[in-house]
């Protein structure tokens, strides 16, 4: 599996599975599950998941697809804003490490900014870290203004800034995806099929038919194109579960890409990063 290096040196994944919407009912439970085993089983290496998702439900789904397995995938969580003081922090990770019956997280990040001044929270990843109960950490839905603040802290990341970026939403190229790719820190991308809506437009579908793949490959596939950008799609069905996995087979010649930024073009203006 290719994978990306983050600013501490240690290897992330370029592909992962999502969990957002996971444990939020009982009734699709069993095949939540049954959908990140068999992820786990086809290998992806990472998932990601947050405390928000089911409020705890995704994180303790993701710890009975764990159950058992004797190669773990890289793990990403998230703390909630409003748990992100010094000590909540510290707090939230453990109840995360609990649900999951993991001794670490891989890569921890902070939800959205609003909650506690990021130097508190910076703080409590550095001490989780030197606790060995965090491998990195790092920040999602940071726009450059936020990153810039981040970055100028004592204690910088560590880790990535997870943001919605993908075929359809393309604003973090004008200026932030290039203002982290000059420091060497990956952008993972949420979202990456616009929660299905892009899968409906015509021209992604016309040329996805041109490469003979299915329109969601071809839009993992044009992530995978994108130096520094590393996925997380969720599917809570083993056949696009399967078939999301198989993007990683899909290249991309010059051409393509050329159709493909005609159909869905890059941004000439700053735009405000998107949040979903
Ligand atoms: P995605 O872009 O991954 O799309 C998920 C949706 O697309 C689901 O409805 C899924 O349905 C469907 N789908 C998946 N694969 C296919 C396929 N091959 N063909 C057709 N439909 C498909 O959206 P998400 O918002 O879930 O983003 C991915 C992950 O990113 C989240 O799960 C979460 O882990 C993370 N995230 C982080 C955020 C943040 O603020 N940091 C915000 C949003 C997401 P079905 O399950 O029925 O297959």
């Amino acid at each position: 599996m290719r994978s990306c290096k983050l600013p501490s040196g240690a290897e992330m994944p370029v592909l992962g599975l999502g969990t957002w919407r996971m444990g939020e009912t009982g009734r699709r439970r069993a095949e939540e599950l049954d959908a990140l085993k068999y992820g786990l089983d086809l290998g992806y290496p990472m998932i990601d998941t947050a405390e928000m998702y089911g409020e705890g439900g995704a994180e303790e789904i993701v710890g009975d697809a764990l159950a058992g397995r004797s190669i773990r995938p890289f793990i990403v969580s998230k703390v909630y804003p409003h748990n992100a003081s010094r000590a909540g922090t510290i707090a939230a990770c453990e109840r995360s490490l609990k649900r999951m019956r993991l001794d670490r997280i891989d890569l921890y990040l902070l939800h959205w900014r609003g909650g506690a001044p990021i130097e508190e929270t910076f703080e409590a990843f550095y001490k989780l870290r030197n606790a060995g109960k965090i491998g990195d950490f790092g920040v999602s839905n940071f726009d450059l203004d936020d990153m810039e603040d981040a970055a100028g802290l004592d204690k910088g990341l560590t880790g990535t800034n997870q943001v919605l970026y993908c075929l359809s939403r393309r604003g973090p190229e004008f200026d932030l995806l290039p203002w982290m790719r000059k420091r060497s820190i990956p952008l993972m991308a949420y979202s990456p099929l616009d929660q299905g809506e892009l899968l409906r437009k015509a021209p992604l579908r016309k040329i996805a038919d041109e490469v003979g793949c299915t329109p969601a490959q071809l839009a993992l596939a044009w992530l995978f194109a994108q130096p520094g950008v590393v996925t997380i799609p969720k599917s809570s069905t083993r056949e696009r579960v399967k078939e999301n996995f198989a993007a990683l087979d899909v290249k991309l010649p010059p051409k393509i890409l050329a159709d493909l930024d005609r159909a869905f073009p890059p941004p000439r203006t700053k735009q405000p990063l998107e949040m979903l």
